[in-house]
């Protein structure tokens, strides 16, 4: 069989250190010979500014993505009995994280046109055991949280937001983080910032919750940190993934400027592709802080095979989606979700990818869109 080496694969993390390795392996070398690997001084500076540049009281890091969210609901004291909505179109890490505390994650369709949460589907999927209400900030673009904050103030439940793609994301006067009780962020290596391994923390202004979180994330320990108060998992974040992520914070900003600034071409590169569905601009017009520039197009999987054979390399953001997922056989009903995950294709886009190879992802995908093979 013909193997053809891609000339834009869909991310290629090591092109990122071509700008970024020196910062990075200075980091790497310092905790190295600190002799400091587990909660140390890296962990503690870099919460202070994960806070600082979240405008959030506390911050909390934790193992992962997964972890965070899965703290942030055991250190409100939900589990077992208790259902937790979550939107039936994100990561399967989503709806893990509920499940990890013994909750049942409770699914709800979308806006079929934007993929995130539709309020109206979590107002209805609420039942006297709901005690929480997830919103996914969904490639970037941020979730209804006025909406969810009113259906959870109403019925007196947690609101999480689970900001696994939208680390700096703002649109208009909202922030990540500014509406919800508690946020979680993931830093696997592919989100907007990355460590080199798994990693993720927990921000919000709330003491008590910040204070359990602390102590769950290190099996419970208590003070004096010789006592357990509480039974939790060991989901630290560690120094060296602390030190990575400080050694990243100041290119965040400008990668997101960055990734809007390639949105905005993108667009622009195929808004006369025929066939082809393109993410659009915030309601104020301006571009999102796009993590995924995800498209559609009605014969999805024969566009994408057709973009692989000539160098360009894509991803589907999700399919199977969580509920129909093994593990949580037996939710459906989800229409809006399902479509746009038969729909949905992600292209090549990160803030290292030069003018000139984001130009042959639009040619390519839009050539390919108008060939046979996607008849
Ligand atoms: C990546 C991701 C997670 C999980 O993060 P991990 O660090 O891999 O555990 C959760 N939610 C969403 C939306 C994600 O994309």
């Amino acid at each position: 069989m013909l193997r053809v080496e891609l000339r834009i694969p869909f991310c290629d993390l090591s092109a990122a250190l071509a700008s970024r390795g020196a910062a990075t392996e200075a980091a790497l070398l310092r905790v190295v010979r600190s002799g400091r690997y587990v909660l140390g001084p890296e962990v503690a500076s870099f919460e202070e500014e994960w806070a600082g540049f979240n405008e959030a009281a506390y911050a909390i890091g934790v193992g992962s993505g997964t972890a965070a969210l899965s703290l942030i609901l055991r250190g409100a004291g939900i589990g077992q009995g208790d259902e937790v909505i979550v939107p039936a179109y994100t990561a399967p890490a989503t709806w893990m994280a509920v499940a990890l505390t013994g909750a049942r994650p409770v699914g709800a369709d979308v806006d079929s046109r934007t993929g995130l949460v539709d309020p109206r589907a979590v107002g209805a999927a609420i039942s006297p055991r709901t005690a929480a209400l997830v919103g996914v900030h969904l490639f970037g673009r941020l979730a209804p949280m006025a909406s969810l904050r009113a259906l959870a103030d109403r019925d007196g439940l947690l609101l999480v937001e689970d900001a696994s793609h939208a680390h700096g994301a703002r649109e208009g006067e909202l922030r990540v983080g500014a509406i919800g009780d508690a946020t979680a962020f993931s830093f696997y290596p592919t989100k907007l910032l990355g460590a080199l391994g798994d990693a993720g923390a927990v921000t919000t202004d709330d003491e008590q919750l910040a204070r359990a979180v602390r102590q769950l994330r290190c099996y419970g320990q208590g003070s004096p940190p010789s006592d357990a108060v509480a039974i939790g998992p060991n989901s630290r974040l560690d120094e060296l993934q602390a030190a990575v992520l400080r050694s990243r914070l100041a290119e965040l900003e400008p990668a997101l400027n960055r990734l809007r600034a390639l949105g905005r071409r993108y667009r622009d590169a195929l808004a006369s592709a025929p066939e082809l569905g393109l993410p659009q601009p915030a309601a104020d017009g301006r571009e999102p802080a796009w993590h995924q520039f995800v498209v559609t197009h009605r014969a999805r999987d024969g566009l994408r095979a057709e973009m692989a054979r000539r160098g360009v390399g894509s991803a589907v953001h999700y399919q199977p989606l969580p509920p129909r997922l093994s593990a949580f056989a037996g939710s459906g009903g989800f229409s809006a979700a399902e479509n746009l995950s038969r729909l949905v294709l992600s292209l090549p886009f990160d803030p290292w990818l030069t003018d000139a190879q984001a130009d042959v992802v639009c040619e390519v995908t839009g050539s390919a869109n108008s060939s046979r093979a996607c008849t």
